[in-house]
């Protein structure tokens, strides 16, 4: 297996659209218990995609359905639950083909297939969770998980040599986290991505693809920056 960018985009993509899934989630639950609390069992219902399922988005096992059960009604849909459902009916046609542990979350699933696939089955696979991701942090009013990445001196991209471009994707596990450059933006001129020009491009990546945009493993960064490391001063876009 080699890693190609398209590769880096569709599992940097996946972390963030669990992470997202899981905050819409938490946020479902919390409405739900605020009508329960309310006593405004009618106004509340959850989609049938989420009802009934037997895990959680995030990992801890204590699914939506347990908690709403008897709270549901199919009136005035939770806007967070709403969206988790809409977005999980597109998630588990793709999940139900791939191989993976019975109970495993669509997401897990379509992650740990994402290695084994051709670089052009990446790219789709990036594009598609990116879409699902902006459309969940949208709902959320949420912003990427990203830092600036930042050192004793700015550190400088090794592709298109801007300062301060570089900020580090922090959505799952440190040992995801991926490096991506935000391009730079000239006076009076329109955007410049950061756009790989392939093989012998000065990002130093083994499986430069032209015309992807910039994004490294954070290891490889920190390497070729030293002492650089993310910040939480700012949280850019
Ligand atoms: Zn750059
Ligand atoms: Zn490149």
């Amino acid at each position: 297996m080699s890693a190609t960018p398209h590769h880096l985009h569709a599992l940097a993509a996946a972390w963030s659209l669990q992470a997202a899934l899981a905050q819409l989630e938490q946020r479902a639950k919390d409405a739900i218990h605020a009508q329960t609390l309310a006593g405004g069992r009618e106004d509340v219902s959850i989609p049938s995609q989420v009802f009934g399922r037997r895990y959680g988005l995030g990992g801890h096992g204590d699914p939506v359905a347990d908690l709403a059960l008897g709270a549901w009604a199919p009136q005035r849909p939770d806007p967070c639950a709403a969206a988790l459902g809409g977005i999980l009916r597109e998630l588990d046609p793709i999940a139900g083909l791939l191989p993976g542990a019975p109970g495993m979350d669509p997401v897990t699933r379509i992650r740990h297939a994402i290695p084994a696939m051709s670089a052009l089955a990446a790219e789709r696979t990036a594009a598609a969770l990116g879409r699902l991701d902006a459309s969940a942090r949208r709902t959320l009013g949420i912003r990427p998980d990203r830092l600036p990445l930042r050192g004793p001196v700015p550190p400088t991209c090794p592709a298109c040599g801007a300062r301060a471009t570089l900020h580090v994707q922090t959505a799952g596990p440190e040992s995801a986290w991926t490096v991506v450059c935000d391009g730079t933006r000239p006076p009076g001129g329109p955007h410049q991505p950061c756009l790989c020009t392939g093989p012998g491009c000065g990002c130093g990546m083994p499986a430069a693809v032209e015309g992807v945009a910039h994004i490294w493993p954070r290891t490889s960064v920190l390497g070729a920056v030293a002492g650089a490391a993310p910040t939480s001063q700012e949280s850019a876009r």
